[in-house]
């Protein structure tokens, strides 16, 4: 077997459907964001407006967060040195995880090293736990959710993305005695769309089946202290499971989930994915503490963010650059609908006019939708968006993609 070339061809492969990915080596400026410098490949530099951060309000340079973690380093030092059961478990890891439960309104809670592992570990440690348990999956639920889905071998069946008739008939058609989840998302990240959450719980407690809601895009950005969709919406008590991230508005890095305490204690005592791996560093868990309680205290910050992108939006739709519709959320996805026009667009917005926004290819969004994917935070002033606005215009133009009415610039 010639392994050198199976791995050249796979490559060669991704190139030629034009969705090779190349990663902009990027340094933030603290103090300044959404600001950074750029290293280009011959080594020079260039200040650059990044747009597409997931640190949604700019937590990962608030001073708060930052002394929190300065102060945990300074005290206690770099790594937690085991897993929670071995050694890993620091009074941060403790405090973080009340904080986590009061946030969503639940009993407990349970961390994890990212997002995704929580997603993974826990979707299939619920089929161990209940034997027999059907997953009802939203087909746009992100690969985390579908890798823990499956790796729980299970049964699982996919309903149609948001459509609420589709995941009735599919648990109409399912014996009644049978344990059964809902696994679903509330901001859908690529899209910007938003789920009925009341909706599929009121499903849920019509054909008995748990609940299990990904809030990663939305923790931190909704609700009146920042506990998410479900918070907003008034729906806390009616989801079993709520999952998020650290790493996005909350600024950091580590994943969670929270639920009733018997529920996280099933989850700690049997998910693979939590027991073998080391925690979080305490400086991690110290900088979430303290975002997290300066998020629950700030709502100005919430309100602010939701304004910037509906001005964003507003001045893109003016100059008839396809927003796509389905975004109702602070997610500002502009259709692009061609793999190779999309990484052009990306490529000379930074080159030529110092903007950064990565291009959205598959597998992240299905071939023939390709987007740029705005994510403008608190920080991004009218100037800066005026200037990615008029920079959009020109290249629209001279890439010629079509603009809203199919019409190409
Ligand atoms: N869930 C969703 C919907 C996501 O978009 C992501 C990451 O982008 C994750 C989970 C994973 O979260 P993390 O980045 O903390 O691993």
């Amino acid at each position: 077997m010639n392994y050198k070339a199976a791995f050249e061809k796979a490559v060669d492969q991704v190139k030629a459907e034009g969705r090779y990915r190349v990663f902009a080596d990027l340094l933030r400026h603290r103090g300044a964001f959404p600001r950074a410098t750029w290293t280009m490949e011959d080594g020079s530099e260039k200040t650059v407006t990044v747009w597409c951060s997931n640190d949604y309000l700019g937590q990962g340079q608030n001073p708060v967060v930052l002394e929190a973690m300065h102060a945990a380093l300074d005290a206690h030092g770099a790594g937690s040195g085991g897993t929670r059961n071995i050694s890993g478990t620091t009074h941060y890891h403790v405090e973080l995880e009340r904080e986590l439960a009061d946030l969503h309104g639940k009993e407990a809670a349970l961390l994890f090293a990212s997002g995704y592992v929580s997603n993974e570990a826990t979707l299939q440690t619920l089929q161990k736990v209940l034997p027999g348990l059907i997953t009802f999956s939203d087909e746009l639920n992100h690969a985390s959710m579908i890798a823990g889905i499956r790796a729980g071998r299970g049964e699982y069946k996919v309903y149609r993305h948001n459509d609420l008739a589709h995941l009735e008939e599919l648990l109409a058609a399912t014996p009644a005695d049978v344990p059964k989840l809902i696994a679903f998302e509330s901001v859908y990240s690529m899209d910007g769309d938003i789920s009925d959450i009341k909706g599929t719980a009121a499903l849920a407690k019509k054909y008995g089946a748990l609940t299990y809601i990904d809030e990663v895009h939305a923790v931190g950005m909704y609700g009146q202290r920042g506990g998410g969709v479900t918070e907003r919406d008034g729906a806390q008590a009616d989801i079993d499971i709520i999952e998020g991230t650290l790493a996005k508005a909350i600024g950091v890095m580590g994943g969670y989930i929270t639920a009733d305490a018997v529920l996280i204690d099933a989850i700690r005592s049997y998910a693979s994915g939590f027991i073998f791996s080391t925690s979080l560093p305490p400086t991690l868990a110290a900088g979430a503490i303290a975002s997290i309680r300066w998020l629950k205290e700030h709502n100005e910050i919430r309100e602010r963010h939701q304004e910037r992108a509906a001005t964003l939006k507003k001045l893109m739709l003016a100059k008839g650059l396809p927003v796509m519709e389905s975004s109702v959320s602070h997610i500002v996805p502009v259709l692009v609908a061609d793999p190779h026009h999309c990484k052009m667009v990306s490529d000379l917005l930074l080159s030529d006019y110092g903007i950064y926004v990565q291009p959205i290819n598959y597998p992240t969004v299905p071939r023939g939708t390709e987007r740029l994917r705005f994510t403008p935070t608190p920080f991004h002033t009218d100037e800066m968006m005026e200037e990615l606005v008029g920079a959009l215009e020109n290249l629209w133009a001279r890439c010629n993609i079509a603009r809203l009415g199919g019409v190409a610039a």
